[in-house]
C-alpha cells in the first residue's frame, strides 16, 4: 500500500464543532493506531500525527511479537509484572480482533522453549517456581480458560524437560536446564500491514504522516499541539491530547511540564529478521534466560526473529529523546550486527547453524527500548527487570502513554479510550 502522505496545504484536521470532543493521538505506532480505532468505534473522530512517512514502521514493526505472559520477569519478586503481562496477555487477541481481522493461527510462532543459561541470575527451581504461578495467575485471569491466550489456547504451561532432551534443542555447553512452554509471539509486521491498512481506510481517523510534534501547550481548557511539517510549523486546538510516541514520548511531556517517574534509559536493540520460510523442527524458538542473552523465534512460513543482546543493544541513551539511531546505522554495519549476533546464536542453538539463506534474506532492523532504569540486565538490581510502572498518566485532559511492552498495546488502547470517556 503507498504511504498517505499530507502536504501543509492539503490538510484537512477535524473541524467539527468545536464544543465537541476533538482528539489528537500523538505517533502512529502500534498503540496509536489502536487507540484511534477504538476510539473511532466509539464514534469519535482522531487526528493521528506521524514523524515518520509511514505508520508502525518502529518498535512495534521491528520488535520480536512475544505476548509475554511474565516468564521473563521473575526477578521482579514483587509478581507486578509478570502480573500487568498476564493482563496484557489475556486480552491481546479479542482486543486486536475488534479492529483487524488477523487469524492467530497465521502469525503465531511455534512454542518458546527457555533455555537456562550457565551464569544465569536465577537457577531453574527458581525460576521453575515463577513459572509455576505464571500459569496458575494466567488461569484465574482467564476465568479457568474462558478467555483464551491468543485466541488459541485455554490454559498456560511450562515444563522443565530431562536433562537428556537439552542434546536435541540446545548446546549443553552453555544450557543448564530447558523448560518447554506455551508462551508464543505473533508476528508484528503481519499485524503492522493490517492495522496501516485498518487506520489509512477508516473515514474517523485523519493520519498525518511527516508530522513531527515538537510541543503541546495548555491554551485555557484546551490544548495546542505544535507540530512541523515539510519545514513548517503548524498549531492545531484539541480538547483531549494521548501522548504515544514511545522514543519521543519524554521529550513531548517535558514540553508540558511532565517528568519520568524516575531515572530512565533508552536503549537501541536490534530485532534481525530473516525472510525465509521454516518448518517447525527447522529451528526452536528459545528464550535464553536469566541475563543479557538473546531469543529466536521461528514463524514458520513467516521466517525468524534473532538477537543476541550483548551485540545487538547497539545504542543507549538517558537524553530525553534517544538519537536518531534508525538512521545511523550503515547497511553494511547492521548486517555485521545481524552476522556477530547469528555467530554467538548458533553456538548455543545448533540447528541455527544448519539453516542456509542468501544475504538478502536478512533484514537487520532495530527499535528503541525506553525503560525506567539505567542498569543493564546483567545486574539483579536492575530496573530493567521491572516493567510495572508503565500504562497511561493523565494530567487533565493530556495522557502520556508508556507502553511499556508491545504485549500490552491492544489492552492499554481501549483503557485510553476509556480513560477519555472517564470510564477509568
Ligand atoms: C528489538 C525489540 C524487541 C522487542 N520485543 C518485544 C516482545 O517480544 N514483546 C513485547 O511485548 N515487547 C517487545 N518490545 C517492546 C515493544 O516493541 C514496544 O514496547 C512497543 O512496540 C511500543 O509501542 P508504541 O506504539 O508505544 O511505540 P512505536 O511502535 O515505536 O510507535 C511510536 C510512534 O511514534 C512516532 N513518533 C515518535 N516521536 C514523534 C513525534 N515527535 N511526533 C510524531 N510522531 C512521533 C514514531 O515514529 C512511532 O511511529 C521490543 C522492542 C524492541 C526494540
Amino acid at each position: 500500500m503507498p504511504p498517505i502522505n499530507f502536504s501543509p496545504s492539503s490538510f484537512s484536521i477535524n473541524t467539527s464543532d468545536l464544543n465537541q470532543q476533538r482528539i489528537a493521538i500523538l505517533g502512529a505506532g502500534g498503540l496509536g493506531a489502536c487507540a484511534a480505532l477504538e476510539l473511532s468505534q466509539r464514534g469519535y473522530k482522531v487526528d493521528l500525527f506521524e514523524e515518520h512517512s509511514e505508520p508502525i514502521k518502529k518498535a512495534s514493526y521491528a520488535n520480536e511479537g512475544k505476548v509475554h505472559v511474565g516468564f521473563i520477569y521473575a526477578m521482579d519478586r514483587s509478581f507486578h509484572t509478570a502480573h500487568q503481562m498476564l493482563v496484557g496477555a489475556v486480552h491481546f487477541m479479542e482486543y486486536l480482533q475488534r479492529w483487524v481481522d488477523v487469524k492467530p493461527e497465521e502469525m503465531i510462532s511455534t512454542p518458546f522453549y527457555y533455555l537456562v543459561q550457565k551464569g544465569s541470575l536465577l537457577n531453574s527451581q527458581e525460576l521453575n517456581s515463577h513459572y509455576q504461578r505464571c500459569c496458575q495467575v494466567y488461569k484465574e485471569l482467564s476465568g479457568g480458560g474462558k478467555k483464551k491466550y491468543l485466541g488459541l489456547f485455554d490454559s498456560l504451561e511450562a515444563r522443565l524437560l530431562h536433562k537428556s532432551r537439552i542434546d536435541g534443542i540446545a548446546n549443553p555447553e552453555f544450557t543448564e536446564d530447558i523448560f518447554e512452554t506455551t508462551e508464543y509471539s505473533v508476528e508484528p509486521r503481519y499485524i503492522a500491514e493490517k492495522l496501516t491498512q485498518a487506520i489509512s481506510s477508516d473515514p474517523n481517523i485523519n493520519l498525518f504522516l511527516d508530522s513531527k510534534v515538537e510541543a503541546v501547550a495548555k491554551v485555557g481548557d484546551r490544548l495546542k499541539v505544535i507540530f512541523r511539517n515539510a519545514g513548517i510549523q503548524i498549531e492545531e486546538e484539541y480538547t483531549d491530547v494521548v501522548n504515544s510516541t514511545w522514543n519521543g514520548l519524554l521529550e513531548i511531556d517535558r514540553t508540558m511540564g511532565i517528568e519520568p517517574l524516575g531515572t530512565w534509559s533508552h536503549r537501541y536493540k536490534f530485532g534481525n529478521k530473516l525472510l525465509i520460510p521454516l518448518k517447525e523442527a527447522d529451528l526452536p524458538s528459545c528464550t535464553m534466560v536469566l541475563g543479557p542473552f538473546g531469543d529466536i523465534v521461528n514463524f514458520r512460513e513467516r521466517g525468524a526473529f534473532m538477537s543476541w543482546y550483548p551485540v545487538g543493544r547497539t545504542g543507549w541513551s538517558e537524553d530525553y529523546r534517544p538519537p536518531e539511531w534508525d538512521s545511523m546505522y550503515s547497511p553494511e554495519e547492521r548486517m555485521d550486527v545481524f552476522q556477530r549476533s547469528f555467530e554467538e546464536l548458533k553456538k548455543r542453538i545448533p540447528a541455527a547453524g544448519n539453516l542456509k539463506f542468501p544475504l538478502e534474506a536478512v533484514d537487520p532492523v532495530g527499535g528503541d527500548i525506553l525503560a525506567l532504569g539505567n542498569t543493564e540486565v546483567d545486574q539483579s538490581k536492575s530496573r530493567f527487570h521491572e516493567r510495572f510502572e508503565v500504562g497511561i498518566r493523565s494530567f487533565g485532559n493530556y495522557h502520556s502513554v508508556d507502553t511499556g511492552k508491545y504485549t500490552l498495546i491492544p489492552y492499554l488502547a481501549v483503557k485510553v479510550a476509556d480513560r477519555l470517556e472517564g470510564i477509568d
